[in-house]
């Protein structure tokens, strides 16, 4: 691939796991390097100097020095952390501050963030540019609208011979929206600033930008790309991701199975077929307080966001409860979903608001079932790790989680490729059916045990969608 074996890609993202991970988003982009390598691609990962990835650096090198930075100097750190090959902004004035990566304690957006992810993906152009003196990537690919301006001020540069840009959509409700006023202090020519360009209903939109300048545009399911093309998924770009359909393709996420693997889980009892999951199901209703129940044990692992449909699990609950079975929820987000499902904690329903990676894990081993009722869902992770573990999915039938679920019928169950449930429509009503159902074939443990059989042994890893990844840079680099 490219102009040697390897092909060097620079990767842009907000978050990266393990270092710091507010949702898949990190996952993904903490996955992707290792993912590629067999595929001939060597991935460096830029992201934001917080005080959480400072903290973690070790040993590392100053390869740029950028004097004006968006208000202030910056440095970019090269540096390797958790096998990561990162480039880091170090901008002391946007970025070493509490709070998230994208909130104050106190829990508002911070007002500068349009700067602060303009400044991010300013110097993914410049190292695009040369400003790294011994490397030089040949592909810079893109993650959500933190990242959506650098294939702009790419496109935008003098450089000769501009490196080919990739911008992949892992959220389209998120779009980087900042006002008109803002546009000299983000670099942005008022000749770009049209319907055509980054404009978005008279305010600036850094995801746009992206869909706009990018070269290649990618989501992380082939439904979810589909649902993108809509009114009723694009979110008002829908109109966008029309026009640019020819360079736009869907590519499902993969789970990192170093991480996420009920054989050799730390934070488990290790298994490798349903029925070893008992130890871990006692550990977590001990965990929960909960006592044995003759229904399945439901796990919820969340955002408590709209999108993510735990409203109507709330309405629907009573046809599990019903029928013996129980919920564990980990979860933060919304105020009033948190103290909604507060209020519903009991005997058969543990409800845990925070985020805790050590319980997730336990959570994925411990359960019978994982729900997820998203309104939408780009990729989703979660149902993923349950297929893995042997925890079988209930979800909407939406975006990836379409693609990756299996749905129980008598078909599927007789060619034994059922892997879960899927509902629709996103109502209350039809996710208590599908409460219903679950609770059904629960108590037909034959039925059970081959359906977990058909999750575990069902692909989630990486390879498949890291080889889409290496084609479609070597597609780039070849025109
Ligand atoms: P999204 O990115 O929309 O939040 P995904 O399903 O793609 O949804 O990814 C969510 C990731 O965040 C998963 O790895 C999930 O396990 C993790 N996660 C979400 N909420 C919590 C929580 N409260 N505690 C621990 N992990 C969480």
């Amino acid at each position: 691939m490219g102009s040697g074996a390897v092909t060097q890609v620079l990767s842009v993202a907000s978050e990266v796991a393990p270092i710091l991970k507010t949702g898949g988003l990190a996952d993904v982009a903490g996955a992707l390097p290792a993912a590629l390598e067999p595929f001939g691609a060597r991935m460096r990962t830029l992201m934001p100097g917080y005080p959480q990835v400072m903290r973690s650096l070790g040993e590392h090198e100053v390869v740029a020095r950028f004097p004006d930075c968006f208000g202030g100097a910056a440095e970019l750190l090269a540096a390797e952390v958790a096998g990561l090959d990162l480039l880091i902004l170090s901008a002391p004035h946007l970025f070493d501050r509490g709070g998230g990566p994208y909130l104050s304690p106190a829990g508002s957006d911070w007002p500068d963030n349009p700067e602060r992810f303009a400044a991010l993906s300013w110097a993914a152009a410049q190292i695009a540019n040369g400003a790294i003196e011994d490397w030089q990537p040949e592909i810079v690919h893109c993650h959500d609208w933190q990242a959506g301006l650098a294939p702009y001020y790419i496109a935008r540069s003098s450089a000769a011979g501009r490196v080919p840009t990739v911008i992949t959509i892992h959220n389209i409700a998120f779009q980087g929206l900042a006002p008109a006023w803002k546009m000299q202090a983000l670099k942005i020519a008022p000749v770009d600033f049209t319907a055509d360009g980054l404009e978005y209903w008279g305010q600036i939109s850094a995801l746009k930008a992206g869909l706009v300048f990018a070269d290649q545009l990618t989501t992380v399911s082939p439904t979810y790309a589909a649902e993108l093309m809509t009114a009723e998924f694009g979110m008002g770009l829908e109109g966008v991701m029309r026009a640019r359909k020819d360079s736009f393709t869907g590519i499902l996420n993969g789970i990192d199975e170093a991480t996420w693997s009920p054989a050799t889980d730390a934070a488990i009892t290790t298994y490798t077929t349903g029925s070893g999951k008992a130890a871990n199901k006692a550990a977590l209703q001990q965990e929960f307080g909960m006592a044995e129940a003759s229904g399945p044990l439901c796990v919820v692992v969340s955002r408590l966001s709209e999108q993510k449909g735990l409203d109507l699990l709330i309405e629907a609950l009573p046809a599990l409860l019903a029928r013996g079975g129980q919920l564990a929820l980990l979860g933060s987000g919304d105020k009033g979903l948190e103290a909604a499902f507060q209020r519903m904690a009991g005997p058969n329903v543990g409800i845990r608001i925070g985020y805790d990676e050590g319980l997730s894990h336990r959570m994925m081993a411990g359960g019978d079932a994982i729900l997820v009722p998203s309104r939408f869902e780009p990729c989703g992770l979660t149902q993923l790790y349950g297929l893995r573990y042997g925890t079988l999915p209930l979800v909407a039938l939406t975006g990836g989680l379409a693609d990756t679920v299996i749905p129980a019928s008598p078909a599927t169950m007789a060619r034994e490729v059922a892997t879960g449930i899927q509902f629709f429509p996103v109502t209350a009503a039809s996710l208590a059916h599908a409460l219903e159902q679950l609770c059904d074939l629960y108590a037909q443990p034959e039925h059970w045990t081959k359906m977990q059989q058909n999750a575990m042994s069902q692909p989630v890893g990486w390879d498949q969608s890291a080889a889409r990844y290496a084609e479609l840079y070597e597609r780039l680099l070849a025109k």
